[in-house]
Order: structure tokens, then C-alpha cells, then sequence
């Protein structure tokens, strides 16, 4: 078989570097066509060395680029376009991704997608470029694989509730009157995966499970009164189906990203790989299960909710979401102003219009902007 081509973006982030790793392991299945990073010039050439891109990108100007790179913004969408590449493997993090997304879903590329943002911001849009350009959109994040393996081509109307689970993250048993005032310190300690800072305080704030439920909704087609989240602290169970029989498939492997990047490049396939250490069961238990406590972590609810709202509200969620994690890693906001800035920005736009882009991206300009006068 003829390697097939492979475009990373955000190819110096956790799940970046994460992708090269497993990429590494399997050169007689794909080649790497196209990498890019936001401003992170010296990894990014290091990348360049090992992998011999034939493309590189770069959005910001940095004195480590060189003079062959392609340098601004779009460079994102010149990479996922490219003839050479099959397999865009978006993780970009945050907003930033979507047009990439979109753009290479049209040119019918394959879009293994870590970048949960761009599904929550523009999720009709992003599946109706995937139906008109013939591109598939392939989660990486590991409830969604867990969710693609289990259900495994069945029809939705097969399909009674899913349920994703959630580590519940460093917060899971603090008491509720001590979580508002953590510090950046406590939010990046996240017990079971090491992931880059915006999703890991996410992760504490559950902010994530809402981008996920989104997600979710959009890539299997299935109403938001039978997505359910529960907290399961060892992160061994990725997501559970339940089907109208009341049979319950799950999906269960080592917290690693290594074993969902490369199903999502492999998808439907399997391809031997020895990249993450064997399954021990006994080792790994017990499993256990918790429900979530949504007084502590109001970021879940507020963000399911503006989901099932539709429109732009969930551009406005992740906007305003965004920006109060950057104002929080900043030192801007308290851990506990995540959630009221969030709350505040969807009480004031969640109502725009959402049905185009050029609409969505307002949104989210708004949001970001209510944010900052938030802060
Ligand atoms: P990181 O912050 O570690 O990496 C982000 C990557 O995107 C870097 O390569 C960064 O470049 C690049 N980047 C940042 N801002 C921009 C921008 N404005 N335009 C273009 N590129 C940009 O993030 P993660 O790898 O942790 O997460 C990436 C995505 O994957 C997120 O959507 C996250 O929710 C999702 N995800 C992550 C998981 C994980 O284990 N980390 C698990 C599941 C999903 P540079 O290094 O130069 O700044």
C-alpha cells in the first residue's frame, strides 16, 4: 500500500507531538506532507528535520522560521488542502481550526479531528462541508473513538443513550466552598492525562464534558436528552453505548491518545501498533463510577444548555469559554469567574444569529470581547 499523506496541524501541542510519535512507529502506512504550529519555531524545526514535511506553516512570524515556510494564518488551510495529503490531523486548539476544518473537508480529505472547538462553534456547518465536499470527519478525542468503535455503523435509530465518561478531573472531591478560589497551580494537575493547559482547564472546570456532549451530538446525530456524562476517575472506560435493547457496549484502553489518533487515521481498519503498554485488567481496576456533582461544576450545564439552544449560543459558550480560561491562566480571573463569565456572555448574546460563519465568527467576537469587559 502507498503511504498515505499526512497533514498535522498544531504539530508542536500535546496531541501534535503525540500523532508524530505514533506517525514514527507506522512509516509504511503514512507519510508526513504537512506540519504546522502557531508560534513555537524550534520544535517546529526540529519536526521539519525528522519528518521531511513538504510543507511547513507557521501563523506566527518567528526568527527560528525558515525562509521557505509559509508564514500567517493561512497557512493552516494551505496545509489541509494540499493534493499530497489524505489525512488532515487537526490540533489546533481552540476557534482558530475551523476554517482548516472546513476547507479541508470540502477538498474531501479525511478530518481526524482533535479539535473539539470547531464542532461546538460550527457544527452543522462543519458536517454540511463534510456532505458536500465527500470528506470525512473521524474523531481523536477518546470518548468520541470510544464511541465510533462501539457503535460501529449502526443506525442512530439503534441507539438509546450515550454515555461519556469523564475523569472529573482535579476538583473531583473537593469541597465545594474551596474549588471557586483553586489556583492555575491546583487546575493543571489533572490526575489521569498530561494534555496542553487550555483543555486541562477544561478538564477541571468540566467545560470540556460540555464541548464534548456538543461534539458528540454533532458527529453521531443523536439528541441531547440521550447524551449523558458520568465521572469515571480512572479514565479506563472511554464512553459507554447503550443500545434500544438495553445491551451497553464500551470501549476501554490505557489513558493514552496514542490509541485514538491512530484509529482515527486507521478507522475502520486496524493496523498492528505496540506503542502503549499491553491491557492489564487487574492492574487497572476497579472501574468506578460517580455522578456529576453540576453545583461545583456549573460550566457542564451552561454549556449543554447552549447546545440544545442552537444558534450561536454554542460559538458563544466556547468564545466566552476560551477567553475566561486564558483571563484565568493570566491571572485575570478566579477559577470560580470561569463559570460567571461564561454564564454572563450567554445571558447577553446567546441569542445572535448563528446560520453562517461570517455569523458564528461574530458571535464569537462578542463573546470574547463581553469576556474581557466581564473581566
Ligand atoms: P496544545 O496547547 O498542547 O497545542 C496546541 C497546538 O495548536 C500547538 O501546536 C499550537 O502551536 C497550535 N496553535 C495554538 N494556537 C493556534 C492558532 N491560533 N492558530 C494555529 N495554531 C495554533 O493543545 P492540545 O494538543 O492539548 O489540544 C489540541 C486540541 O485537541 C484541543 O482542541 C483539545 O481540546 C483537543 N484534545 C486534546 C487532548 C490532549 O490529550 N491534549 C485530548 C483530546 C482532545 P504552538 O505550539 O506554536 O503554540
Amino acid at each position: 500500500m502507498t503511504p498515505r499523506g499526512i497533514a498535522i496541524l498544531g504539530s508542536t501541542g500535546s496531541v501534535g507531538t503525540t500523532a508524530l510519535r505514533v506517525l514514527a512507529r507506522q512509516r509504511d502506512a503514512f507519510v508526513v506532507r504537512a506540519l504546522t504550529a502557531n508560534a513555537n519555531g524550534s520544535l517546529l524545526r526540529s519536526q521539519v528535520a525528522e519528518y521531511q514535511p513538504t510543507f511547513v506553516g507557521m501563523v506566527q512570524r518567528s526568527d527560528d522560521a525558515d525562509p521557505a515556510w509559509a508564514i500567517g494564518p493561512d497557512c493552516l488551510v494551505a496545509a489541509a488542502t494540499r493534493d499530497d495529503v489524505h489525512t488532515v490531523i487537526n490540533a489546533v486548539v481552540g476557534a482558530a481550526g475551523l476554517r482548516a476544518t472546513i476547507a479541508a473537508l470540502e477538498a474531501g480529505k479525511r478530518v481526524a479531528l482533535a479539535n473539539k472547538e470547531t464542532l461546538v462553534m460550527a457544527g452543522s456547518l462543519v458536517t454540511a462541508a463534510a456532505r458536500r465536499g465527500g470528506g470525512e470527519l473521524v474523531p481523536v478525542d477518546s470518548e468520541h473513538s470510544a464511541i465510533l468503535q462501539c457503535i460501529a455503523g449502526r443506525p442512530t435509530q439503534e441507539v438509546r443513550r450515550l454515555i461519556i465518561t469523564a475523569s472529573g478531573g482535579p476538583f473531583r472531591t473537593w469541597d465545594a466552598a474551596r474549588v471557586p478560589s483553586a489556583t492555575v497551580a491546583d487546575a493543571l494537575n489533572h490526575p489521569t492525562w498530561t494534555m496542553g493547559r487550555k483543555i486541562t482547564i477544561d478538564s477541571a472546570t468540566l467545560a470540556n464534558k460540555a464541548l464534548e456532549v456538543i461534539e458528540a451530538h454533532h458527529l453521531f446525530d443523536i439528541p441531547y436528552d440521550r447524551i449523558e456524562v458520568v465521572v469515571h476517575p480512572q479514565s479506563v472506560v472511554h464512553s459507554f453505548v447503550e443500545f434500544v435493547d438495553g445491551s451497553v457496549l464500551a470501549q476501554l484502553g490505557v489513558p493514552s491518545m496514542e490509541l485514538p489518533v491512530l484509529y482515527a487515521l486507521t478507522h475502520p481498519d486496524r493496523i498492528p501498533d505496540a506503542g502503549v503498554p499491553a491491557f492489564d485488567p487487574v492492574a487497572l481496576s476497579p472501574l468506578t463510577y460517580e455522578a456529576v456533582r453540576h453545583d461545583v461544576f456549573p460550566a457542564l450545564r451552561l454549556g449543554v444548555d447552549a447546545g440544545r439552544h442552537g444558534g450561536a449560543a454554542p460559538a458563544v459558550f466556547n468564545a466566552a469559554n476560551e477567553e475566561a480560561v486564558a483571563g484565568f491562566l493570566n491571572g485575570i480571573l478566579s477559577f470560580g469567574d470561569i463559570a460567571r463569565a461564561i454564564d454572563s456572555a450567554l445571558a447577553a448574546l446567546g441569542n445572535m444569529a448563528g446560520d453562517t460563519l461570517e455569523a458564528l465568527v461574530q458571535a464569537d467576537t462578542a463573546a470574547r470581547a463581553h469576556v474581557r469587559e466581564f473581566a
